[in-house]
């Protein structure tokens, strides 16, 4: 994924005519912290926080608890989150931290510990106006809310500005929790207006109905009454119905947690991953996890608009057929910017000791998403490029300005 992060990158700097040593400077982070944390059960996790890019203001990015985490992973999504944060014209840099570590094998009394001791080594390294980090993959409010405690007791600072995804209570911004799925939904709908193209009765399939997908297909069938979910997808199995699916009642099924494998219903057929990526819809939404559309499946794709609401599930030789064969990619650093926005919108109510209500909170998303999707489009238009090496192209001539 970071060589296929470079390869988008390394397009757009030729298209920028961009100097190599300029281009080789981006590749790297600023700066990267690598550490061990020990446990009171002396259990040892590695941890990360690479800080990319701030050339446009303090940076920002998740902090992802998963097995798999580490340093090439932390260190593409850094990059992205530059990206991002430029394409969706904030003004913050990027960055992305983590820990190798499985948060369903600890207890909450030593998830708390891991936590805090995370601060500990950072704290001299993060701030409001140094890095800001918010949640990702398996981290939540919970966890956010006893970082920036052990921040506060650190530093003595009392902004709350420190972290975003907070809850609400400590400072978090409504709106939040559905900013990510929301801000799909309006990027997709902005790209079928500013294409010209009929948005009447779409058939919706998503990959991936966790936070990010759940409130896809719910703000969708908020928005959309004519647009029909014909399935949606966790790690095991996908839920498959041609007459139409009820996200709320999908993602109620979900919080439960419950397995779309054992989702009971004469109306609902159980289908495999595959057989969703495959199904002949007019919008695909991969919000689980990277690379999964790859060169091994993407000629069963028949998708025309696939929405990139993960980092990188697509990667560069499948998007690269995909546009080929006349697919719209509406790519990650735009589709899933709705997130890291109202993030952005958190701190700067922090900023200002504010507290806005959900409807101002959906109408700046808006904003900012109906800008980011235009510029990307007239990109793509004017340089006859995909909306993928459009938006890369967009970011990078905003991080260099
Ligand atoms: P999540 O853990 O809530 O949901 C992920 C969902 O994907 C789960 O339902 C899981 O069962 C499913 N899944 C995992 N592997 C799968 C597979 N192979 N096939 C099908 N489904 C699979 O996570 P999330 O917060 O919804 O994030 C999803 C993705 O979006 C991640 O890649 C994350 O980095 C990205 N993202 C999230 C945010 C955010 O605000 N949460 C913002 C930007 C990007």
């Amino acid at each position: 994924m970071l060589d296929d992060t470079h390869k988008f990158l390394e397009a757009a700097a030729e298209r920028l005519g961009l100097p190599d040593d300029t281009l080789q400077k981006l590749k790297q982070a600023d700066a990267e912290h690598i550490f061990d944390i020990e446990l009171s059960n002396g259990q040892t996790f590695k941890a990360y926080r690479v800080q990319h890019n701030n050339a446009r203001g303090p940076y920002k990015g998740g902090i992802r608890y998963h097995p798999h985490v580490n340093l090439d992973e932390v260190r593409t999504l850094a990059t992205l989150m530059s990206l991002k944060t430029a394409a969706a014209g904030l003004p913050l840099g990027g960055g992305k931290g983590g820990i190798a570590v499985d948060p369903r094998e600890l207890n909450q009394k030593l998830l708390e510990e891991l936590s805090r001791k995370y601060v500990v080594a950072l704290h001299e390294h993060i701030g409001p106006d140094k890095d800001i980090p918010a949640p990702d993959v398996n981290t939540d409010s919970t966890i956010i809310d006893w970082m920036v405690d052990e921040y506060e007791k650190l530093t003595g600072d009392s902004s709350h500005a420190s972290f975003t995804g907070k809850s609400i209570e400590r400072g978090g911004s409504l709106g939040r929790d559905a900013a990510t799925g929301r801000g799909g939904v309006l990027a997709l709908e902005e790209l079928l207006s500013a294409s010209k193209a009929g948005a009447k009765g779409l058939t919706v399939a998503i990959q991936g109905f966790g936070n990010v997908g759940s409130y896809f297909g719910t703000v969708m069938q908020e928005r959309h009454k004519d647009w029909l979910l014909v399935a949606a997808s966790d790690s095991e199995a996908a839920v498959y119905s041609g007459k139409g699916l009820d996200a709320k009642m999908l993602q109620k099924f979900k919080t439960d947690r419950g397995r779309f494998k054992d989702y009971e219903s004469n109306e609902i057929q159980i289908l495999n991953n595959d057989n969703l990526l495959a199904l002949d819809v007019d919008v695909l939404v991969l919000a689980g996890f990277e690379e999964t559309v790859t060169q091994k499946n993407v000629d069963t794709i028949k998708a025309k608009y696939v929405v990139e609401m993960a980092n990188g599930p697509v990667t560069k030789q499948a998007h690269d057929l995909l546009h080929k064969r006349g697919h719209v990619i509406l790519p990650d650093i735009i589709a899933n910017a709705g997130g890291v926005i109202v993030s952005y919108l958190e701190w700067v109510q922090n900023k200002q000791n504010e507290s806005w209500s959900t409807d101002k909170v959906n109408h700046e998303l808006a904003a900012y998403m109906s800008k980011a999707v235009r510029q990307t489009y007239e990109e793509a238009k004017r340089g006859k490029i995909s909306l993928k090496d459009a938006a890369f192209t967009v970011a990078l001539r905003s991080l260099l300005e």
